[in-house]
């Protein structure tokens, strides 16, 4: 400290240090706290479908041994619960590669529109079988952004997943991409049952889900948004979202040009 401080001055100098000094212990105890519940979290999704399988297995082996129909039923349960406990592992390590280069900066040139008809191929199917037209709208003319094609194909394939997964049946699916100044705004919108206010801020947290009997029905593992929270972070860009019970959700992703 200079010598000829006032004494006030360096004891106020002194508190801020110590002040930081317990942020960082606050900070540095939230972490653990974080990861704890996220082993906590983990362990319980996995347990669920686990003690399940383990369930038919022993009714399969025993009261049901000689029932042809309650095996061929048991089976396909035990089918569902084994791809439930995959995509919840696939999620997991997308999410952790994510998380591994998120400090290299995504470098290659990506058209939007390139990205959304690859999503579109692959949701096709769904969508025609829950009779969701998907309705994308790229102007002409827009720039190429720079980024990860494969991650920017995952974030809107999470994101019009969701639109038809809590959309309603009957209704479009609307993906729309518009140019503001240096950035990409591009609006994924269905005409759902939307989100009650209090849940938004959570929504990209891992696992949080707004009603989990719905989610795990249409198989969501309560991973997509963090996963799309990450690789948008990844890419310099912004997620935001604005929902009206009854009406319908619509997230906005935006994307820095250049
Ligand atoms: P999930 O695998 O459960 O779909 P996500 O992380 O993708 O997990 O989404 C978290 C939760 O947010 C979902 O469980 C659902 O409750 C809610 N949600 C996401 N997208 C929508 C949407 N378009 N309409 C209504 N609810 C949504």
């Amino acid at each position: 400290l200079p010598i000829n401080e006032p004494r006030s001055m360096q004891q106020s100098r002194n508190r801020s240090a110590l002040l930081m000094v317990m942020q960082d212990v606050t900070q540095a105890h939230r972490m653990e706290q974080l990861r704890a519940d996220f082993v906590a979290n983990v362990s319980h999704e996995l347990r669920t479908p686990l003690t399940s399988l383990m369930g038919f297995i022993e009714t399969l082996r025993g009261p049901a041994k000689d029932d042809a129909r309650a095996h061929e039923r048991f089976l396909g349960i035990m089918q569902e619960q084994s791809s439930r406990m995959l995509s919840i592992i696939e999620d997991l390590l997308s999410l952790s590669r994510i998380e591994l280069d998120e400090h290299a900066r995504p470098s290659e040139e990506v058209y939007i529109g390139e990205v959304l008809r690859k999503v579109e191929d692959v949701l096709t199917l769904k969508a025609d079988n829950r009779d969701m037209p998907i309705v994308i709208d790229v102007p002409d003319q827009v720039p190429p952004i720079m980024g990860d094609s494969n991650q920017l194909i995952q974030v809107f394939q999470n994101l019009v997943d969701n639109a038809l997964k809590y959309g309603k049946p009957g209704t479009s699916v609307e993906v729309i991409v518009r140019r503001e100044e240096a950035k990409l705004k591009v609006d994924v919108r269905d005409h759902g049952a939307g989100i009650p206010r209090e849940h938004l801020p959570r929504l990209t947290e891992r696992f949080y889900r707004v009603d989990t009997a719905r989610s795990r029905e249409m198989g969501g593992t309560g991973l997509g948004l963090a996963i799309v929270k990450h690789i948008v972070k990844r890419h310099r860009g912004r997620i935001t979202v604005e929902s009206e019970v009854g009406q319908g959700t619509t997230f906005t992703v935006t994307l820095p040009i250049s």
